[in-house]
């Protein structure tokens, strides 16, 4: 049985949203917009697309989504990709389905055993994923608990409670002199990616690693666990990849080169440079509680006790586990879906729209939400379509495959393109679209006030529209929004900044698109386990979808306000203040960290430097220019002049000087990454070589952005 709140509240609302005639929209649409000379017609278009997407049909597309487990590369899998092409085909997209042949692990024996000191069984595991009334969770393709790029093996130890698994939480275990060598470190989700628990694991010179899921984190001190809430109940594991995706995503196999299915294999190579080589397997708190509370040695510093109800414990001792992973690795065919509306006046430039459509399970909210959603979108731009309506620009839709693994679909698909993508003007990604109705945006610093548009001209459920209730709410970034960057002063609203985690890092951090990410986000304990469904999402997220329809309106908006502006509406002043700033605070870490002989000065200089001539373009982007083809040529220059060819250090398939994954966060953005991580580490010569490249970035911008006429 599936119990149900009653949505009073939302009902009401949503048939105000709903029945709200199109005209409403024209009196919120702004008056100037950046790009546009005269917003006036672009206005009536924009207005007739917001009235489109359907909230009702949003939910019986989120409802096909979900109908069986679509892991990726999987027959259900591929059912979606052909009603994903099916539903862009009847919009009048022009629609093709591109397969890739990738490596990807599927589990067929994963299991855990623990001991106490006496040699007694504890707990055998993993214990199925269920709880009373969940309606999905007992078909049989719902796929055991694992990690994406595990090790296989068979091993056993003493165990090592880690907290999180971060660089901080490993240095306090070499502080306390706990060996690692041979022993399986049991770590917690949250706060970093989960590769990055499997590398310092690994690093350490640990065998193997338990990630198990704690009730503080999402479970019961939350909330309500489902089905009676939203948050993970005890059975609940998080599934997910453990690719080292900070060395490089996609196909382990062909960093930089697109796996299509006539790459032979000889151009393969050994997948080591990504993958993890120690087992790796993810838990419930039901089966790590027993685990933990048999754990002696010392007890845990601050921060680390968890919710579940015994003190803990950091070990070894008292305990031992027996971990058995076999993994099956295959290259596997995998789906990516594009659909292309063909601009009228400048074809070669595209507007990319990308969410993935694989799921570890039903993936209500990760990512269906964020494919229905885009169908909706689909279903505005296929109405102005019918009306005759062309876009300046081409706009490609994506339905990518394989993302969970390693971003792997848009990987392979990014690397495909190469120097095609120099004429993307713009990369809008969408993941998880919806788990609740607070809206939140990470964007390069040149979409931000961009983004924040858009988020003016579409309405809210609550009211008003997005950007008031974006803005009233304040600062709603998870961990996948946070970076190491300094606070901008004067922000109206605070839109993040890109790490990694989600399809956009190809499209950014190697091939220098200007990219955004959206997401409407809630109370989501369900995070890849086979909970989050459709009943799971029904109950919790969205029941009535008028958030679905609040993300189509506002990823449409983008595409179709970004295909059709005449300038390109890249706001560089904001860029130019955010480099500066970057600037500074690194400038003060080094001498904080005992590196103050570093010779800042030309990479403060450089910066200077484009501010002024981002202040110089965005005063032409204003005016009436001359040659506007040739104006957006230089504007679009400036973010792949941000790319190094040599990439980072250690890691030259991210080639942003300004952004990437952490190496030692995974999610969370560092900002100049190659400057900040060689002062982490304490190198001063490489620092110098990184600076040294930061500043040629930034001049090659300058000047591009000088060029401006
Ligand atoms: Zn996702």
């Amino acid at each position: 049985m599936r119990l149900r709140r009653t949505h009073s509240l939302f009902l009401f609302l949503g048939v105000t949203a709903v029945a709200l005639p199109a005209a409403r929209y024209a009196a919120q649409a702004p008056q100037t917009v950046l790009g546009y000379s005269d917003f006036s017609a672009e206005s009536k278009i924009e207005e007739k697309f917001l009235a489109v997407p359907d909230a009702k049909e949003a939910g019986e597309e989120l409802k096909e989504l979900t109908l069986a487990p679509h892991l990726a590369a999987t027959p259900e899998d591929h059912i979606t990709a052909e009603y994903v092409a099916r539903k862009f085909r009847a919009a009048g997209l022009d629609t093709q389905i591109v397969p890739y042949r990738v490596l990807l692990n599927w589990p067929k024996v994963v299991r855990v055993e623990a001991y106490d000191a006496a040699g007694h069984l504890l707990m055998s595991g993993p214990t199925r994923e269920h709880v009373q009334g969940d309606p999905g969770q007992d078909d049989p393709r719902v796929v055991m608990p694992f990690n994406g790029s595990s090790g296989s093996g068979d091993v056993t130890g003493e165990v090592v409670y880690a907290n999180y698994g971060r660089p901080e939480d490993f240095k306090e275990l070499e502080a306390q002199h706990i060996d690692l060598h041979g022993k399986i470190v049991i770590c917690r989700y949250g706060q970093n990616f989960r590769g990055v628990k499997v590398y310092l694991a690994e690093q350490h010179g640990a065998s193997g690693i338990l990630i198990y899921s704690d009730p503080q984190d999402d479970g019961y001190y939350k909330g309500d666990p489902w089905p009676i809430g939203p948050w993970r109940p005890e059975t609940g594991v998080q599934r997910g990849s453990v690719q080292y995706l900070f060395k490089y995503p996609g196909d382990p196999e062909t960093p930089g080169v697109a796996s299509t299915l006539d790459l032979p294999d000889s151009a393969r190579t050994s997948p080591s440079g990504d993958q993890p080589h120690i087992i790796s397997i993810p838990i419930s708190y039901h089966d790590a509680a027993p685990i933990l509370q048999a754990l002696k040695g010392a007890g845990v510093p601050a921060g680390w006790q968890g919710a579940l109800p015994f003190r803990y414990h950091i070990g070894p001792g008292g305990v031992r586990v027996h971990l058995v992973s076999q993994q099956d690795y295959e290259r596997r065919i995998i789906w990516d879906v594009i659909g292309k509306v063909e601009g009228s006046e400048d074809p070669a430039s595209w507007v990319v729209v990308g969410n993935h459509r694989d799921a570890w399970v039903y993936g209500a909210a990760d990512p269906s939400s964020g494919t229905a959603a885009m169908l909706e979108a689909v279903h505005g731009v296929g109405a102005l379509l019918k009306e005759g309506w062309r876009p300046k620009r081409t706009i490609l839709f994506c339905s990518w495959d394989a993302e969970e693994e390693g971003l792997i679909g848009s990987t392979e698909w990014v690397e495909q393109q190469g120097r095609t993508l120099d004429h993307a003007v713009a990369y809008f990604n969408v993941d998880v679209a919806v788990s609740g109705p607070n809206f939140s945006a990470s964007a390069v610093p040149s979409l931000k006030e961009f983004i924040r548009g858009v988020a003016k001209s579409v309405p809210s459920p609550l009211g008003g529209t997005v950007f008031e209730q974006w803005s009233a709410k304040g600062n709603q970034d998870n961990e996948h929004r946070l970076s190491n960057a300094p606070q901008i002063e004067g922000e109206t609203v605070h839109v993040g900044d890109l790490g990694s985690g989600s399809d956009f890092t190809p499209f950014l951090q190697h091939a220098g698109v200007p990219s955004t990410d959206i997401e409407s986000n809630g109370s989501y304990g369900v995070y890849h386990s086979t909970f989050d469904d459709f009943a799971w999402f029904t109950q919790n997220a969205d029941p009535h979808f008028l958030y679905l329809q609040e993300m189509a309106r506002i990823l449409g908006l983008e595409a179709v306000r970004m295909a059709d502006a005449d300038v390109l509406p890249y706001d560089y002043p904001a860029y130019a203040r955010e480099i500066t700033a970057y600037i500074d605070a690194a400038k003060r870490k080094a001498a904080d960290d005992g590196l103050s002989s570093l010779d800042f000065g030309p990479a403060q200089a450089a910066a200077a430097r484009l501010t002024e001539a981002a202040r110089h373009a965005f005063s032409v982007e204003n005016s009436r220019p001359g040659d506007v083809a040739r104006l957006n040529l230089s504007l679009r220059e400036v973010e792949t002049d941000l790319l190094s060819e040599a990439g980072l250090p250690n890691r030259p398939w991210y080639k942003h000087t300004i952004y990437a994954p952490g190496e030692y966060t995974g999610y969370s953005a560092v900002v100049i990454p190659g400057v900040n991580e060689a002062i982490d580490a304490k190198n001063a010569p490489q620092a110098a070589q990184q600076l040294a490249l930061l500043r040629e970035a930034i001049d090659r911008a300058a000047r591009d952005l000088n060029s401006a006429q």
